[in-house]
């Protein structure tokens, strides 16, 4: 068994007297340790994907499993354990605390986890040793976006999901954060799941799922992807 498995998920949303198939009958696997990209064209259920993987969200039909745990079939209160102790969540405007400085703004993510990692050497890990009793508000974007992934790893998460890492930065700091996340992957054996329009993901992933209209597409498996520096 895949450690993910997709098959055959649907996820109707109903407005009215419209109904939307945001994710239509998709399958797909994602191997434990391999660091993957979801790309496509706008609306084509890339954020509704991560949704249902994350638990932020619930299937309408088929099945998702993670390490052999049906999360299609978790109650709500299932699903709030499953966020806090399975899921790291990185977001596109990295959603830090601003009246708390960068330490603390992971101390808090990691004080309701099981077998939280230490958030200093978290924030060392990223490079923001330096950095411990900053502000968000003193910190650029960058090195936001690298206090957002220190908090997600703090929490030790079997998968870490990331919706568009990068597209608050510009190209180089985009960079980056590219080779941190290749980084954190490839040093930790963490699975890692990036949604991004940044077409440089897709040569250090290990395997890319090209969404269109609700499906998986096409998969590519990449033998060899590039060291991101
Ligand atoms: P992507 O991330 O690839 O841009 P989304 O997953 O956000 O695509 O959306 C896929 C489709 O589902 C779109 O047509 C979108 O309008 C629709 N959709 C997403 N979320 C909702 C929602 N909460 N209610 C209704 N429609 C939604
Ligand atoms: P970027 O080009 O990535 O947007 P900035 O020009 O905003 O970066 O910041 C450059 C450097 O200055 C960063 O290392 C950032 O942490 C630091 N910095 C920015 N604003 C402040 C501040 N108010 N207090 C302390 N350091 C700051």
């Amino acid at each position: 068994m895949a450690f993910v498995e997709f098959r055959n998920v649907s996820k109707i949303y109903t407005m009215g007297e419209v109904e939307v198939a945001a994710v239509d009958g998709m399958s797909f696997d994602i191997e434990a340790g391999e660091l993957v990209v979801i790309v496509g064209p706008s609306g084509a259920g890339k954020t509704t994907l991560l949704n249902l993987l994350g638990g932020m969200d619930s299937v309408t039909s088929g099945v998702v499993t993670l390490d052999n745990r049906p999360v299609s079939d978790f109650s709500e209160v299932e699903l709030t354990y499953y966020r806090r102790y399975d899921i790291g969540f990185v977001f596109q405007f990295y959603n830090l605390v601003a009246n708390l400085t960068a330490k603390e703004n992971v101390e808090l993510a990691v004080q309701i986890c099981e077998n939280p990692l230490d958030p200093v050497k978290m924030l060392e890990l990223v490079g923001l040793g330096n950095r411990l009793d900053n502000f968000p508000g003193q910190l650029s974007g960058g090195e936001q976006q690298r206090v957002a992934i220190a908090r997600a790893l703090a929490k030790n998460p079997k998968l870490l999901l990331c919706d568009e890492p990068t597209g608050a930065l510009d190209y180089q700091t985009g960079k980056a954060v590219l080779k941190l996340l290749q980084d954190t992957c490839h040093n930790t054996g963490r699975t890692v799941v990036i949604v991004t329009h940044n077409t440089a993901f897709e040569a250090i992933a290990n395997r890319v799922i090209h969404v269109r209209e609700g499906r998986a597409d096409k998969v590519t498996i990449n033998r060899r992807p590039v060291s991101a520096d």
